[in-house]
């Protein structure tokens, strides 16, 4: 029986992994849940799709130049249209109880954060947000009122595994890690992996850029960086701990000694039900965790060596200032740039330690003081980065011996 009203949900990111994942929950709880608006990049087809499927009030598209493309696609409907980014912007601050903040990158952050300052509490799935903006991004929330609950299965696994206790009690928290799919290669073969290697995730399907930071487990940094801003906690008492199944995915140890494990089958779905139905618990079709056919739960030390990537966003945290947001933009043109086969695979991480001396010697490296500042910052990193991989042609490295 209907004991609330509907809640009612902005979804940023809709056509993506994690966005096809919210509206698989949205479409079996056509009752519990309204959509104010969608949002999405690029594909018109795939977002007038999720708007029929959730009868969006609105969607918003991203490239100014597809309006009347996504208005045909959504002719007979009651779905308003919009493109460009103000459009995105005015879908995050659509009438909602929550917004879902689930668009990749960087690109994330002006419309999360202009949700979040219209008081709207957010779902973050976009740890880009965290890693580019941490520090006023946080403040902005505190002052703002509003809840952030994190979609991220890691730190949604902590946030239940915290069980309401002050993040300050606490003497660790943990982070698990699959690995990826690199996780028994040697440096040199890793050095060379192909765009389709990096790309076969063993334990998630999610989009391109998620799935090439988890193969050099930059992912793993990125988590730790947003970790340290959603509970405040100091990068000392960070770790990661590398377990294959993805079963347990945040720790939490206490003075007492006492762990609290979050475990539940790897399904962006339970992390996403969770936060959509917060405080309540909603009924998701995800697989049931069966202990005793998994078996076996293994756990080994990361290795920052093979994974260097993990060691400069530790390092970048460390630091205390804004080296998280050129890492943070950096590596996503160096992302891009191996996607379009343009640099090798170790070329990620050795064009990231670059631009983050870079912006070391010449203050850009600065801590920002506000989302506008890291926005700028976002914004030289990324130009310099471009021009600095621009030079380079599809590269022949799988033609290499
Ligand atoms: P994805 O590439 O599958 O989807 C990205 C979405 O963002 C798409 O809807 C795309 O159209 C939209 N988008 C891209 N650029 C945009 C722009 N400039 N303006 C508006 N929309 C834009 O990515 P994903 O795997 O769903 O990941 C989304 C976010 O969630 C990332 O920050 C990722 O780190 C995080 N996350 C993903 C997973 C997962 O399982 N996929 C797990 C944890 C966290
Ligand atoms: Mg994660």
């Amino acid at each position: 029986a209907q004991t609330r009203a509907p809640r009612r949900i902005v979804l940023l990111g809709a056509t993506g992994s994690i966005g096809r994942s919210t509206v698989d929950l949205l479409e079996r709880d056509p009752e519990g849940f309204s959509v104010s608006a969608v949002a999405g990049g690029r594909d018109v087809e795939a977002l007038a799709r999720v708007a029929r499927a959730v009868k969006a009030e609105f969607a918003a598209i991203r490239d100014e130049n597809a309006y009347d493309a996504l208005k045909e696609a959504l002719s007979g409907t009651n779905t308003q249209v919009a493109a460009g980014r103000e459009a995105v912007i005015e879908a995050a601050l659509r009438d909602a109880d929550l917004v879902v903040s689930a668009i990749v990158g960087a690109a994330g952050v002006e419309p999360t954060y202009a949700a979040l300052t219209a008081g709207r509490d957010v779902a973050l799935a976009n740890k880009e947000c965290l890693v580019c903006a941490g520090v006023p991004f946080m403040r902005a929330a505190m002052e703002a009122g509003v809840r952030l609950l994190p979609m991220d299965s890691e730190h949604n696994a902590i946030f239940q595994a915290l069980g309401g206790e002050d993040p300050a009690r606490i003497e660790r928290m943990i982070v698990t890690a699959s690995g990826g799919p690199f996780r028994t290669w040697s440096k040199e073969r890793i050095s060379q992996a192909s765009v389709e290697e990096a790309l076969n995730h063993p334990n998630w399907a999610m989009g391109p850029k998620i799935t090439v930071d988890s193969a050099g487990m930059m992912n793993k940094g990125l988590e730790l960086i947003e970790a340290h801003h959603l509970f405040s906690v100091p990068a000392e008492k960070l770790e990661v701990v590398v377990h294959p199944q993805s079963i347990v995915h945040g720790l939490v140890a206490f003075a007492d000694g006492s762990v609290t494990a979050g475990m539940a089958a790897p399904d962006m779905r339970t992390p996403i039900a969770h936060c959509l139905g917060y405080p309540d618990r909603l009924t998701t079709p995800t697989p049931r965790l069966d202990l005793a056919k998994i078996a076996t739960l293994t756990f080994e030390a990361p290795d920052f060596d093979r994974f260097p990537a993990l060691q400069m966003a530790l390092d970048a945290l460390r630091s205390g200032g804004g080296l998280p947001t050129v890492l943070n933009a950096a590596n996503e043109i160096a992302v891009e740039a191996f996607l379009d086969r343009r640099i090798p695979f170790d070329g990620i991480s050795r064009h990231v330690a670059e631009a983050c001396e870079a912006a070391l010697r010449d203050g850009t490296a600065n801590a920002p003081e506000s989302v506008e500042d890291a926005l700028a910052v976002d914004h030289i990193v990324r130009e310099r980065s471009r021009a600095a991989l621009a030079g380079r042609a599809p590269s022949g490295m799988l033609t290499l011996q």
